[in-house]
């Protein structure tokens, strides 16, 4: 057992729904099997548990580890192809990367440096975007698993309208699916996600065999990108009639409450109906959106419609690892639609790079704040000396302000430690060696 003491924030409950962020300094956690067993004044803690080790991070703030529902472990070297839409950046900035990861060496180094990144960012939990190629999802799975990161992924699949060597067939991507959900789902902190690209690139046919592979594959989640881009959007329409791209998957049977989709930019007030008649979730991407002209994310229309939302990375398109970044420009987007937009605190920030994100992947029993019966999932943030954080954090007036200090200056290299489980997996300042 560790007895972990440090200034806590976190949202146990949604603010979304009148929760608020839940502040506690000089506490203390005692963390036995990974698991918080008792939290409560570090005092009290200490004299009832004298013997334990106590890990001093009073220094700096302790946060939930950070939960990112939308990143493309194949687009890490591709981060900052900026001055593109949509298609365009597809074409020319990820598709040909996507296409190197054929050839399992390069596959394996690509998904080092994405794990490195998660972890640097203080993410310890995320949905990733998986690869084309099984050999390529097999490394993922790997380099997740070596972390002891709580990943859920699985092999992308197209068969149309992407350069040839991204293509598979409807059996080819049944067979490939369920063979990696048997290597990897359940095991450890995997699971496995059933992932077409979108159903720009997905026929009926492998809609069909996404399908099979979610009733196949118990507890299996699903992800994709829909709404993103009103010209992609149009282009779904001709493929399928004229159907409303949530409707594209719908009739598959792939909406429910294992569903996240990706963006959701330009949804109509139907598809958000359905999003939330089917208890699926949406993943904002609010840097991508606005790196790729996409618009600006209706959060209000989501929230009024009872659709739940986190956020994403959407690492390439997207331009980091940091959650703090997506926070802020989730933020930004939303004053900057004037009245149409919602209003947001530190608290929301934090719930929705957190708890929201644990919620949309099913895992909110586990994670997502650091209450009682939780896995110490958590990030210590520990801005150097005179940085403008640090500065902020030392003046803030109160733990919302310093929260809101947290996402306006945050970056990754404040991440001073993360857990997972309890167990330590990195230390930003002091770089433990990146591949244990
Ligand atoms: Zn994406």
């Amino acid at each position: 057992m560790t007895l972990f003491r440090g200034n806590v924030l976190d949202t146990p409950t949604s603010p979304f729904t009148g929760g608020s962020l839940r502040s506690h300094d000089d506490c203390g956690l005692l963390v036995r099997s990974g698991v918080i067993a008792a939290r409560g004044p570090f005092e009290v803690l200490r004299a009832e548990h004298p013997d334990e080790p106590v890990l001093d991070l009073r220094e700096g703030l302790l946060l939930p580890g950070m939960v990112d529902t939308h990143v493309h472990f194949p687009q890490v070297r591709v981060i900052g192809g900026l001055g593109l839409p949509l298609l365009d950046w597809l074409d020319r900035c990820a598709l040909p990367e996507e296409m190197r990861l054929a050839e399992a060496d390069y596959a394996r180094s690509v998904a080092r440096d994405f794990v490195a990144g998660l972890v640097d960012a203080g993410t310890t939990t995320a949905l990733v975007f998986g690869a084309h190629y099984a050999s390529a999802v097999d490394s993922m799975f790997e380099a997740a698993d070596q972390w002891g990161l709580r990943v859920t992924t699985g092999l992308v699949t197209s068969d149309r309208l992407l350069p040839e060597p991204l293509l598979t067939t409807a059996e080819r991507a049944h067979s490939e699916s369920l063979d990696l959900a048997t290597r990897w789902h359940g095991k450890g902190r995997l699971r496995y996600a059933v992932t077409p690209r979108f159903s720009l690139s997905a026929s009926e046919a492998v809609l069909e065999a996404c399908a099979a592979v979610m009733s196949e594959v118990p507890g299996s989640w699903f992800t994709s990108h829909v709404n993103e881009n009103v010209h992609e959007i149009r282009e779904v329409a001709a493929l399928f009639d004229g159907a409303a791209y949530v409707d594209t998957y719908d009739r598959f049977g792939l909406v429910t409450p294992r569903s996240v989709l990706a963006h959701d930019v330009h949804p109509t007030d139907a598809e958000l109906a359905t999003l939330a008649e089917r208890g699926a979730a949406v993943a904002h991407c609010p840097t991508s959106n606005a790196a790729l002209g996409s618009g600006l994310f209706p959060l209000r229309r989501h929230v009024e419609a009872g659709v739940r939302v986190a956020l994403g990375s959407d690492v390439g398109a997207g331009t980091g690892f940091s959650l703090f970044k997506e926070g802020l420009q989730a933020y930004f987007v939303q004053q900057l639609l004037g009245p149409a937009g919602m209003p947001l605190t530190s608290a929301h920030l934090l719930w929705l790079c957190t708890g929201a994100g644990a919620d949309a992947l099913g895992l909110a029993q586990d994670v997502g704040d650091l209450s009682v019966g939780k896995q110490f999932d958590a990030i210590w943030l520990l801005p150097e000396p005179g940085d403008p954080l640090a500065v902020g954090l030392a003046n803030a007036s109160s733990p919302d302000d310093a929260l809101s200090k947290v996402f306006a200056l945050g970056t990754s290299s404040d991440v001073g430690g993360v857990w997972v489980g309890g167990d330590q997996i990195a230390s930003g300042r002091w770089r433990l060696p990146l591949h244990p």
